[in-house]
């Protein structure tokens, strides 16, 4: 079956809007601003699993019980080492 150039916007709006929601769904958000948090950006994280960007960490009163970067989903996922030969060190 072939789509008639008249679908072919909508499809695309479709297929973009639910990729869209997909990538939103699975983005870390800062608990004050609510800004979505970029790759590579450091995040605060509190005791109560709380979370602060850096432009929000200064008004935060409490203290974080830890600091990350951000990564994306697929990290530690997307690369597999295959070789496992010991590494060889050079003189
Ligand atoms: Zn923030």
């Amino acid at each position: 079956m072939q789509a008639s150039s008249q679908d072919t916007p909508a499809l695309e709006f479709a297929l973009l809007h639910r990729s869209l929601g997909e990538i939103t769904a699975s983005t870390e958000h800062c608990g004050r601003c609510g800004r979505a948090l970029l790759i590579g950006e450091r995040v605060y994280e509190y005791e109560d699993g709380g979370l602060a960007c850096s432009l929000c960490r200064d008004r935060e009163r409490r203290t974080p019980a830890l600091t990350r970067t951000v990564h994306t989903a697929a990290s530690g996922h997307s690369i597999r080492v295959l070789d496992r030969r010991p590494r060889r060190h050079a003189p």
